[in-house]
């Protein structure tokens, strides 16, 4: 056990490894006997964004409310909390004095975006250009309208507002107030690539320019990369206990996570490392083709979104990664497919039995996980199911609660589930990274591409965690155009030449890390940046 339980874990937990000596000290904060608690603290330094990486259910909200002075830790003592006075001489001497020394005395003010920008409009009825009026302490609304692009939403009533669209009205609104302390509850969700960049680029400049304290929670290692100055781990066992490491650089912070392996805690996380193809996988045209189909146009009605497909072969067995920006047809290309709507030009003289994970995942039956799962597949339950499906989606521990009560990336799991345990010819997943962290994107992927290979099954993935992506696909389809406006579709294409023609699009090139091999975003117009753009390699650099 881990010493938190009096018997058998009721967590599940996997094998512990090495137990850390953080566990022997009191927490930071305790919930009850038995209950979450939480070691050690990430510390905010002004000037500089801060990194939080860690599983979901590790303590990361707590550590914020900890930190907004939203509730005064209990250092354990859940039974007799301790004052203020008593926190602070903890943490006399340690880099977080100074900072808790200005909370207490109420000189720290704080913003906050938080985690599930889809329940918003639940707590604010009105317009964007409202919303945004009411948050505008700098001075600065209009200019983070531009570069948000926000604009076109700004006399639409919130509650209309799609998820991506409500993510970056949420960005603006935290960003634009004045304070010394921004927490960013992830800041990609439903963000396509270009939108997650730019949403980095800002975070970034209210600490270089302004001299703010930023902590941001991302689950996308790319976008992380691209934001922080240094990195806090937390690891432990999701809902029984987290621990908050010393900040490291970003660089070894994301390569330890990835290994397995915090070097300076001398502390396994994760049985195995997750690891990336360096050179694009070899094209699997080898297949059974599942479809041919001819090139394809689709408009809805005059001088509305229209779409042109090019025409190809998709193959049985595949992934096929779905990349562009959002608003560019990608969902319109799958109602195609499914026969939910009819071509203008070009002829689809099949219809498939698609599988359809939407983007947006809304539960509102009041059922039981495993009720629910089991009306869609006579497997559920079965040796065969439970390996291939429950288990690396994490379903067995939320098997008994209601859809009603999931947390985000545990509904995204079910609907993930959902979809693969539907009999079909074709899968399509609508963002499936959404919400789920590090870890279950790992297992959701494997999931995903098992299933494909033990079925026959195609598989269609749209996602904009280049990450994902890259474990995921033998192939990419790649969206270009102007969203909203006109949209086209290139024939499914191997994996180099699909990241050269998306990357090419978005300006941004990767190299690789010389110790794990992950994909990094160049600087732009950096020595590497150039090189590789004049030789056209803009992923699997040579
Ligand atoms: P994260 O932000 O990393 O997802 P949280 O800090 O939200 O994690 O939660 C960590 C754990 O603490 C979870 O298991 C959660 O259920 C538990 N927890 C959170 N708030 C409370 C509370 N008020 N009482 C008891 N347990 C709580
Ligand atoms: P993506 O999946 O790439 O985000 P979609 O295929 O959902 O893009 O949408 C592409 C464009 O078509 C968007 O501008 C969207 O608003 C528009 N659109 C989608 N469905 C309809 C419809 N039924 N009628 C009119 N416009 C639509
Ligand atoms: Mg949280």
């Amino acid at each position: 056990t881990c010493g938190i339980c009096v018997e058998k874990c009721p967590f599940d937990a996997i094998e512990i490894i090495n137990l850390p000596s953080e566990l022997d000290d009191d927490p930071v904060h305790r919930y009850g006997e038995n209950a979450f608690s939480l070691y050690g603290l990430p510390v905010p330094e002004s000037g500089t964004v801060t990194g939080l990486l860690g599983p979901n259910g590790i303590g990361k909200s707590t550590a914020v409310h900890a930190l907004a002075g939203e509730t005064v830790p209990n250092l354990g003592r859940y039974n007799d909390p301790p004052e203020w006075e008593t926190v602070l001489d903890r943490y006399r001497g340690t880099a977080l004095q100074n900072y808790l020394e200005r909370l207490m005395a109420d000189e720290v003010s704080i913003a906050r975006k938080p985690q599930y920008v889809d329940r918003i409009p639940d707590s604010f009825d009105g317009k964007t250009r409202e919303l945004l009026a009411g948050t505008d302490e700098r001075g600065v609304v209009d200019d983070l309208v531009d570069r948000l692009s926000i604009r076109p939403v700004m006399d639409q009533a919130i509650d209309t507002l799609s998820g991506g669209e409500l993510q970056r009205v949420a960005l603006a609104a935290t960003l634009a107030r004045d304070a010394d302390f921004y927490f960013l509850d992830e800041i990609t969700p439903y963000l396509d690539i270009g939108q997650r960049v730019t949403a980095a680029r800002l975070v970034r400049e209210l600490a270089e320019e302004e001299d703010r304290s930023m902590l941001v929670v991302e689950h996308d290692l790319a976008v992380l990369d691209l934001l922080g100055d240094r990195l806090h781990v937390a690891y432990g066992e999701p809902g029984a206990y987290g621990v908050v490491t010393d900040p490291k650089s970003v660089r070894n912070g994301i390569n330890e996570y990835l290994q397995g392996y915090l070097d300076n805690e001398n502390m396994r996380i994760r049985p195995e490392a997750i690891t990336f193809e360096e050179h694009a996988p070899r094209q699997s045209t080898t297949g059974t083709p599942l479809v041919d189909y001819p090139d394809l146009r689709k408009s809805y009605g005059e001088g509305e979104f229209s779409l042109a497909v090019e025409g190809g072969t998709i193959y049985e067995n595949e992934v096929l990664g779905i990349v562009g920006p959002n608003g560019i047809g990608k969902s319109t290309l799958a109602k195609l497919f499914a026969g939910a709507i009819d071509p203008d030009a070009g002829e689809l003289a099949f219809s498939l039995d698609i599988a359809y994970k939407p983007q947006y995942v809304e539960v509102d039956q009041p059922m039981r996980v495993d009720t629910f799962l089991s009306t869609i597949t006579d497997d559920f339950g079965t040796s065969f199911w439970n390996t291939e499906i429950a288990r690396p989606l994490q379903l067995e521990r939320i098997m008994e609660q209601q859809l009603t009560d999931l947390s985000g990336g545990e509904r995204q799991r079910v609907a993930i589930a959902a979809c693969l345990s539907e009999d079909a010819d074709l899968y399509v997943l609508d963002e499936p990274s959404a919400h789920l962290d590090v870890e279950q994107r790992v297992q959701a992927t494997t999931a995903i591409r098992r299933y494909a290979e033990n079925h026959d099954a195609t598989a269609m993935v749209i996602d904009h965690d280049i990450y994902m992506i890259d474990l995921l696909a033998d192939r990419l389809m790649v969206f270009d155009g102007e969203p909203a406006e006109r949209g086209h579709a290139s024939t499914p294409q191997g994996m180099r030449s699909g990241m050269n023609d998306f990357l090419a699009d978005l300006d941004i090139t990767f190299r690789r890390d010389e110790r794990t091999g992950r994909p990094r975003i160049n600087k732009p117009d950096s020595q590497l940046d150039r090189k590789q753009k004049r030789q056209g390699e803009y992923y699997y650099a040579p």
